[in-house]
């Protein structure tokens, strides 16, 4: 027999395990309650506590697996399939270690029995020492076992004692635990209280009622204090006491700064102090001697605000720290509670304030509100009113329901006298206008005139009130008034003033509302007096107007029925209106003119005749160095019409140009009556030369007495008549030479002429008359003055004329001189020179004598004929006053002009110019 233990066991495993099986299993029947065996009990209770026989039958497959492991050397699997052996046990006996061993003795008697069951052992030697081996091994690893199963069952059970006495332990514990709770659930519910109490009020005494009460009752000590500190005097003052040796009142405190004190120390620190052995003299009256004290801080949000005390003979209570916890969270609680309590009534402090300050805000808005009301329908007044006594009447009567007072009013500045005047009386229209105050004068006067508001108290204190006579109600003496000056654009209006019966009435508030207002209303009373005086010069423009259309269509009428025909035209020449009659006159619609330029229309009438009246000089320059107004005229044909022109400027005051008129005349029976008169006389003056030379001629016959002697009488007679005829003739030649003239029949002998020579013979022919009357006479005539370019019988009558009138009209003794010089154009006067030729070189002639002289206004007329001014001379002079008449439209013939310039009693300067030859 060679075989390892392991496989003999693998081997038999069956058998072997089947035999075990059964042999337990009899066993377990035989343990009968008859039954002796411990081992027949054991396997009773093994049998009991596996459950299951297959689960029985698995543990045992399994410890037999790890016994064939075992003999392997592999005694892991053996090992544990025991523990698990062990772990099955719900609760380890101390039968528990003889029941496996039994288990596994069966198996060794079961395998034993095997081993024998083949008889004896085998009687070869190597096989008996096999078997042997065999059985030897075997044992050996049912020892194994069984000691194995041994230790694991005191392991277990060292397990088992070490955890009884933990649970001991654990028990023990949890019972001190318990106590502790006990006490900490009290001191919870304790604290519980005090904050429910503390969290229902809002009292500070009661809150300290509340914790105090409840600390003293349930920390069962001699004596509990409350302190609080007061940052006024910077004590601790007790607040309230328990127990014993507390003093009375509150009257006791302690120096915060105290530096020995438990509480002061408590309440610097801010932490917990405890003291067992207190030495009494260090401490206040509050300590009761052979105490020890537990002092704990108020604190609340970082800040002590007190402490607890709390005195008692046994030190344990106090050092217990559950109990100073307790002590502890009370006072935090009551310290928080407090601090609310403070905070509240801070809080509700703040409410009662505010609420006051609410209340005074809503009075002060509700008044505001009636200021601005006030001041809006001011404003809305002064701006939608322009009635100045309805805007008085109505702010008036606004501001003193605001301000709350039945007499006031507003006066106004009187423009002419600057007096301030009632305008606006409250409650009394009747007597407006009744009180006047002069500037400076009065309160009144006096806000006025400073421009500055006053608040008078009282009136019948202040310098400057004044005391109307007569008016007792309306001019109070007492009580208190109010006065603004109404200003606008710095000009003082008038002033507005309320009064009160009451002294002192009146405050800032109502200055500020009065001042406010004031200056709308003055604004408001300037744009009602503006608007009255616009309305006055708007009245007065609309009759000025309405004047000026009555004038501008009479003026229009008057032109439209005017018989000249009339156009005029702007500065620029643009026709502005024309009358009816131009139509007629020109043949022209006045739609038509109106849409030319008079320049333009003028053009085209008189074609290159448009210069003698040129529009565009005229334009240019209106009026002549006198300042009085130029004016050209002609005449030109038309349709066989003769029609003159007439252009002059339309000035306004200032002189400066609107335009021009140009006035148009249908002239044609004027020049046709012209003609014929001309006519008329040429004929008549002709008919009167022939039997006038016969006159002459005659009576000059018989002056010579050539016909008979004629005595001194006879022959003064004759004389006279032939000095008659000779004037007659004289002004017969002359209005023949006139009537030439006009009917341009005058034939002219142009030719080259020495003025010298002609001037000479004039001297000539006036020599007797000069030497007669004694004039002294100078002639002077440059040598080289150049020829003349005339006729030289008409320009002798010329010479003649004027030498003749400075010699007629100088009294006798007078100077007269003759002087000639060669010219240009510019020493002719400005107003003469149209139709000369500027570059044509003349000859000037100044005929001056120192005679009776013309006035202004009679040096243009006495070129018109018959026309003679009134002189000392003028009847011994004689005279027809044809002589100028005819040498102004002679030198004009020749080409020349005329002028005079002359000084009544001072003597007479007659110039003219004749073209040089
Ligand atoms: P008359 O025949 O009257 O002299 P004139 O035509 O020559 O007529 O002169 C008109 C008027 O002019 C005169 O009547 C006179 O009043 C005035 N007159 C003319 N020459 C002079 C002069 N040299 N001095 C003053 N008056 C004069």
């Amino acid at each position: 027999m060679n075989t390892s233990l392991a496989h003999w066991l693998t081997d038999n495993r069956d058998t072997l395990l089947l035999r075990w099986m059964a042999l337990l299993h009899d066993y377990t029947r035989a343990a009968s309650p008859n039954g002796n065996g411990a081992v027949a009990n054991g396997a009773a209770d093994l049998d009991d506590q596996i459950v299951h026989p297959d689960e029985q039958s698995i543990l045992l497959d399994s410890i037999y697996d790890g016994l064939i492991c075992a003999a392997d050397q592999n005694y892991e699997p053996l090992n544990e399939c025991l523990r698990l052996l062990r772990a099955l046990r719900l609760h380890p006996g101390e039968d528990e270690l003889p029941q496996q061993l039994a288990l596994i003795s069966y198996l060794r008697r079961t395998a034993w029995a095997l081993l024998f069951e083949d008889g004896p052992p085998p009687r070869a030697k190597r096989d008996s020492q096999e078997w042997r081996r065999l059985l030897d091994e075997l044992d050996l690893l049912l020892e194994y076992t069984s000691v194995t199963m041994a230790e694991q069952w005191i392991a277990a059970a060292e397990v088992v004692q070490r955890e009884l006495h933990e649970t001991k332990l654990l028990v023990e514990s949890l019972y001190h635990d318990a106590e502790a709770t006990d006490r900490t659930t009290l001191q919870v519910s304790n604290l519980n209280q005090i904050a429910q109490g503390l969290s229902a009020s809002m009292d500070r005494a009661q809150q300290l009622e509340i914790v105090g009460e409840k600390l003293n009752q349930a920390l069962e000590i001699a004596s509990l204090s409350i302190w609080l500190f007061d940052s006024n005097t910077r004590d601790l003052v007790l607040a309230r006491g328990w127990g014993a040796s507390i003093p009375p009142d509150d009257s006791v405190r302690v120096a915060a700064e105290q530096p020995d004190d438990l509480i002061a120390r408590a309440f610097r620190l801010g932490t917990i102090v405890l003291e067992v052995e207190v030495d009494p003299a260090l401490q206040g009256a509050w300590y009761a001697p052979g105490c020890a004290v537990l002092a704990t801080p108020l604190v609340a949000q970082r800040q002590v605000t007190g402490v607890i005390v709390v005195q008692d003979p046994s030190p344990h209570g106090l050092q217990d720290r559950s109990q100073q916890d307790f002590v502890k969270s009370a006072a935090s609680q009551a310290a928080i509670a407090l601090e609310n309590a403070r905070l509240y009534d801070e809080v509700r402090g703040f409410n009662s304030v505010l609420e006051q300050r609410i209340a005074e805000r809503t009075r002060e808005l509700q008044l505001e509100r009636d200021t601005l009301e006030t001041l809006h329908d001011i404003a809305l007044e002064t701006t939608s009113t322009l009635d100045r006594d309805a805007l008085l009447e109505s702010s008036l009567g606004a501001l003193a329901k605001l301000v709350g007072v039945e007499h006031g009013s507003i006066m106004l500045v009187e423009a002419e006298t600057e007096h301030l005047i009632d305008c606006a009386v409250l409650g009394r229209k009747e007597t407006v206008g009744y009180t006047r105050f002069a500037m400076g004068q009065g309160i009144v006067g006096w806000v006025a005139q400073h421009k500055k508001p006053a608040v008078v108290p009282d009136i019948s204190k202040d310098p400057r009130w004044i005391e109307l006579p007569r008016d007792e109600e309306r001019h109070k003496t007492i009580g208190s008034m109010i006065a603004v000056p109404l200003i606008a654009h710095h000009q003082t209006m008038g002033v507005l003033l309320l009064s009160h019966d009451d002294v002192g009435y009146f405050n800032e508030d109502h200055l500020r509302l009065l001042s406010a207002s004031a200056g709308q209303i003055a604004i408001g009373i300037n744009n009602a007096q503006l608007y009255a005086e616009l309305e006055k010069e708007l009245h007065h423009r609309s009759e000025m107007f309405q004047r000026q259309q009555t004038e501008a269509i009479q003026s229009q009428a008057i032109l439209q029925s005017l018989s000249d025909g009339v156009i005029v035209c702007g500065d620029d020449g643009s026709v502005l209106t024309a009358n009816l009659a131009v139509e007629r006159i020109l043949e022209r619609s006045i739609e038509e003119l109106v849409i030319w330029n008079l320049p333009e229309l003028l053009r085209r009438l008189l074609g290159r005749r448009a210069d003698e009246v040129p529009i565009d000089e005229l334009l240019a320059r209106p009026t002549d160095e006198r300042h009085a107004p130029r004016t050209f005229s002609t005449t030109f044909e038309m349709s066989m019409r003769m029609i003159s022109v007439t252009l002059g400027p339309v000035l306004n005051s200032k002189e400066s140009l609107l335009g021009v008129v140009a006035v148009f005349r249908d002239i044609t029976r004027e020049v046709e009556s012209d003609r014929l008169k001309t006519e008329f006389i040429g004929t008549v003056s002709h008919e009167l030369r022939t039997p006038m030379t016969s006159i002459k001629g005659f009576t000059q016959l018989l002056a010579m007495g050539s016909l008979g002697p004629v005595n001194d009488t006879q022959k003064e007679f004759l004389e006279i008549i032939q000095t008659n005829a000779e004037r007659m003739i004289t002004i017969i030649n002359d209005l023949l030479d006139i009537t030439k003239i006009e009917t341009g029949s005058v034939e002219l002998d142009m030719r080259p002429l020495h003025l010298a020579e002609s001037l000479s013979n004039v001297m000539m022919e006036l020599q007797l008359n000069i030497r007669a009357r004694e004039h002294a006479l100078s002639i002077s005539i440059p040598p080289g003055l150049p020829l003349v370019r005339a006729d030289a019988r008409r320009l002798n009558q010329i010479l003649v004329n004027l030498l003749s009138n400075a010699v007629k009209y100088t009294p006798p003794g007078g100077k007269i001189s003759l002087e000639a010089r060669e010219v240009g154009i510019d020493a002719v006067p400005e107003a003469l020179r149209e139709g000369l030729k500027p570059a044509m070189r003349y000859a000037l002639v100044e005929v001056r004598d120192t005679g009776v002289g013309v006035a202004p206004e009679e040096l243009e007329r006495i070129f018109e004929r018959f026309y003679r001014t009134e002189n000392p001379l003028k009847v011994e002079a004689g005279g027809t006053g044809l002589g100028l008449a005819l040498v102004r439209p002679l030198i004009q013939l020749l080409g020349g002009r005329i002028w005079v310039e002359s000084t009544l009693a001072e003597g007479s300067t007659f110039s003219f110019v004749v073209p040089a030859a």
